[in-house]
C-alpha cells in the first residue's frame, strides 16, 4: 500500500488553518473579491453623451471581438443602451450576439456602401434587452475595395451613425454607449471606425511580441486625429488573455503598463476556456457562464470603462512604441 501522505497534508503541516499562498489559493479569493465588487455594482450611470468606442488593433486574434461583444453585453446588463457595429466581414461579433448575418442580410455594408437609413439595419440581440447590432455579412468585404472610388469614403459611417444617434435621441431612446469592432487591417473600413468613433479602445493580448505593430496603429489613430478627427482619442487599453501563472503575462503587462500609464484597465481577462467556448452557442459569456471569472472579469473592466474620463491626453510615450 502506498503511504505517502497526499498533499493537503503535506500543505497542513507547514501552514496550519486556509491556506492562501498557493497560486489556486489566491486565484480563489481573487475571483471571490471580484464577485463582490461586481455584485456592489448592479447598474451603471448612464454617460453624459453617447461615448462611441473604435475596438482596434491591426493584429488579429488578440481579442478585438471577443472584447466588443462581452464589454457590450456587461453594460447592457448593467442597464445601458449599447449599440455594436459589427464592421469585420468575418461577422463574428454578429455571430456571438445571435445576429442573423447570412449573406445578403441587410447590415452594415447597406449602410456604408448604399448609404441605407441604420435605422432599418440594427437589430435587437435576443439575449440582452438594450443591446443592439448593426451586423456584418460577407458582403462587406467589398466594401475595402467598393469604397476606394467613392464621395467621402472616409466619413460614410460616421455619417449613417450620427444620423442614427439623432433619430434615437428625437425618440426618446438614446444610446449610452456604441462600440465599433474593426477587422485586423488599417484600412478604409477601419478609417471609417476612426472617423466615426471618439475613444479607441485596444485589446493587447498577453503574449510574445504584444506590442509589436502598436506603433504603427498610434501613428494611424494621429495621421487620422489630424486630418480627419480632431475628437479622436485612445482612452482604453485593455489587456487580454492573461494568464496569472506566467512571467510572460506579467512582464507583458508590465511593459504595456509602462506605455499606456492610466489609460490601461486594472482589470485584465483572464485567459479562459469559457469565453472561447461562448460564441459557439452564440452567446456572450455573461449570458453562458455567469458567474465565471471571464464574465465577472468583462463586468468589471466594462465598470471601469464606465467611470473613466472621457478625454484624456495622449502620453508622450505612446509615440515611442
Ligand atoms: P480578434 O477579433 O482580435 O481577431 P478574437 O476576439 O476573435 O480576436 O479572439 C481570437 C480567439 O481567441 C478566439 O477564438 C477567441 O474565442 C479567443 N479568445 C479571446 N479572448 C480569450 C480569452 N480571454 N480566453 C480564451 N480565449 C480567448
Ligand atoms: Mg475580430
Amino acid at each position: 500500500m502506498n503511504s505517502t501522505p497526499p498533499p493537503a497534508s503535506r500543505f497542513a503541516a507547514t501552514s496550519p488553518g486556509p491556506d492562501v499562498s498557493t497560486p489556486l489559493a489566491s486565484e480563489a479569493r481573487e475571483h471571490v473579491e471580484l464577485a463582490h465588487r461586481v455584485e456592489a455594482t448592479p447598474r451603471l450611470d448612464r454617460p453624459a453623451s453617447t461615448r462611441i468606442f473604435v475596438v482596434a488593433n491591426q493584429k488579429g486574434g488578440v481579442g478585438k471581438t471577443t472584447t466588443t461583444v462581452n464589454v457590450a453585453a456587461a453594460l447592457s446588463a448593467k442597464g445601458l443602451r449599447v449599440l455594436v457595429v459589427d464592421l469585420d466581414p468575418q461577422g463574428n461579433t454578429s455571430t456571438a450576439l445571435a445576429i442573423e448575418h447570412t449573406e445578403g442580410t441587410p447590415g452594415v455594408y447597406e449602410a456604408l456602401v448604399e448609404g441605407a437609413d441604420m435605422d432599418e439595419l440594427v437589430r435587437p440581440c435576443p439575449d440582452l434587452p438594450g443591446l443592439t447590432v448593426l451586423p456584418a455579412s460577407i458582403d462587406l468585404a467589398g466594401a475595402e475595395i467598393e469604397l476606394v472610388s467613392m464621395v467621402a469614403r472616409e466619413t460614410r459611417l460616421d455619417k449613417a451613425l450620427q444620423g442614427y444617434l439623432a433619430e434615437c435621441e428625437e425618440a426618446g431612446d438614446r444610446i449610452d454607449y456604441v462600440l465599433i469592432d474593426c477587422p485586423p487591417s488599417l484600412g478604409l473600413l477601419t478609417i471609417n471606425a476612426m472617423v466615426a468613433g471618439r475613444e479607441v479602445l485596444i485589446p493587447i493580448q498577453c503574449e510574445y511580441y504584444a506590442l509589436e505593430g502598436l506603433g504603427q496603429l498610434v501613428r494611424n489613430i494621429d495621421l487620422v486625429r489630424s486630418h480627419l478627427n480632431p475628437r479622436l482619442d485612445i482612452t482604453t487599453i485593455l489587456l487580454t488573455m492573461y494568464d496569472a501563472r506566467t512571467r510572460l503575462s506579467a512582464g507583458v503587462a508590465d511593459e504595456v503598463r509602462n506605455h499606456f500609464g492610466d489609460k490601461v484597465l486594472k482589470t485584465a481577462i483572464p485567459r479562459s476556456v469559457r469565453i472561447s467556448e461562448a460564441p459557439s452557442y452564440q452567446q456572450s459569456v455573461l449570458t453562458y457562464d455567469p458567474s465565471s471569472s471571464g464574465s465577472l472579469s468583462y463586468l468589471e473592466a466594462a465598470r471601469e470603462i464606465s467611470e473613466a474620463a472621457v478625454s484624456r491626453k495622449p502620453t508622450p510615450s505612446e509615440r515611442e512604441v
